[in-house]
């Protein structure tokens, strides 16, 4: 594999690849695009999302996300600082990108994390827009954060709950903190941030006989539930196909209970989503597996130690760090890397293809 910078010849080697080779380099043109311009893909794809891990770390050890022990932390300072972060946010921001998520590893476990949102939900867009701010969390603690995120700022709130039976939730994520998860989930149902969603992995022989309870439970909160098709990123590479609950199957159980009427006007959402019965609640698939939506992909990540990957299941990272911690910082040298980033991005994933090659990191690392 070439080790020819894109961009930034004068620097390290920005580009670390662990695997699959993403666009050739010497495909890749001289200008990408400047600062102000939209991130477009050679695909045609423009991004408008930037999932921002904050850490690695987290309170629980889901099966199908972290290894139980032997998990190889990042180490602490690598991890970006709020400065670091939102200097990144703000040329992102810039460049078109109108919404960010924070995710993790549990972005609550950031001793800093009012502030982290206090400071990105200020950025606002080339016309002044304001930046829509999202997370994406386990839960836990929620109820003493809450009250201070939505003051900052946080418009839009996601939470994954994977089962409601105590002891099911132990063993799948090693944890007996169910309580705490369900304590989070009515704050945010009191909080009135909406839409609230919900996310489950759904799992065979593990979680798919709670699939219509999964769904009341969240219509019962005013919530939507999603169900996530179990992908290979867990970091102990353990995924099998045979036990992933498919979007065909899930669909099956829900209809025997609700009468499913798909909602048009997807655009670039990871969910495809149907009303139950006559509305006006919804239930969502994000079926990445069986049915990928690639092709409307808006969406880039920022690790928490810097890296920037334009898939989930990339195998190709874009590291900042020589340019936030280097001797100059500049807006067009992070504006060129996220450009660089995209530019590499492949028309879609490979899960389904024999050659796939899951990436190192598991998803704590990567952010969900
Ligand atoms: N800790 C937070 C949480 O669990 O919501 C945020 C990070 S977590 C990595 C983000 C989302 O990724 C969660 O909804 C989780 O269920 C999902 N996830 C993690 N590993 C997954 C996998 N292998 N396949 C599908 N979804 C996964
Ligand atoms: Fe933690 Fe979220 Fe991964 Fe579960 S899915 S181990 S809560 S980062």
């Amino acid at each position: 594999m070439s080790a020819t910078p894109i961009v930034l010849g004068a620097r390290p080697d920005p580009v670390r690849e662990t695997g699959r080779s993403e666009t050739p380099r010497a495909a890749v043109p001289q200008r990408l695009g400047a600062l102000g311009d939209p991130i477009r893909d050679t695909h045609g794809r423009v991004h408008r999302d930037l999932r921002i891990s904050l850490t690695d770390r987290c309170s629980l050890r889901c099966t199908y996300c972290m290894p139980e022990q032997g998990n190889e932390w990042l180490a602490r300072s690598s991890i970006l600082t709020l400065d670091e972060i939102e200097r990144v946010a703000r040329v992102a921001a810039a460049d078109g990108i109108t919404t960010f998520r924070l995710t993790g590893g549990e972005p609550l476990l950031r001793p800093d994390i009012v502030e982290v949102v206090r400071r990105l939900a200020r950025i606002t867009g080339p016309d002044g827009t304001p930046v829509e701010l999202a997370m994406t969390t386990n839960g836990i603690r929620l109820p003493d954060f809450l009250p201070g995120l939505v003051e900052a700022g946080l418009r839009r709130l996601n939470i994954s709950i994977d089962t409601l039976r105590r002891d099911r939730f132990a063993d799948l994520t090693r944890r007996d903190r169910l309580a705490d998860v369900l304590e989070g989930i009515a704050a945010a149902a009191d909080s009135g941030l909406r839409p609230l969603k919900l996310n489950a992995v759904a799992m065979r022989g593990v979680n798919d006989d709670e699939l219509v309870d999964l769904v009341a439970f969240a219509v019962a909160h005013d919530a939507q539930l999603r169900f996530i098709e179990q992908m290979p990123l867990d970091a102990g590479h353990t995924w099998d196909r045979s036990t992933m609950v498919t979007r065909e199957e899930i669909l099956a159980a829900l209809s025997a209970r609700w009468a499913l009427t798909p909602v048009p006007g997807r655009g670039g959402a990871p969910a495809e989503r149907w009303t139950l019965d006559d509305g006006p609640h919804t239930v969502g698939v994000i079926a990445s597996v069986t049915a990928p939506f690639c092709g409307n992909c808006d969406r880039l990540r920022l690790t928490a130690d810097g890296q920037l990957r334009n898939c989930l299941f990339s195998t190709t990272e874009y590291d900042l760090v020589p340019i936030l911690r280097g001797a100059d910082p500049s807006d067009e040298a992070i504006d060129a890397m996220l450009r660089s980033c995209i530019h590499g991005k492949l028309p879609g994933h490979a899960i389904n293809d024999p050659s796939f090659l899951q990436p190192e990191r598991g998803m704590n690392a990567i952010g969900g």
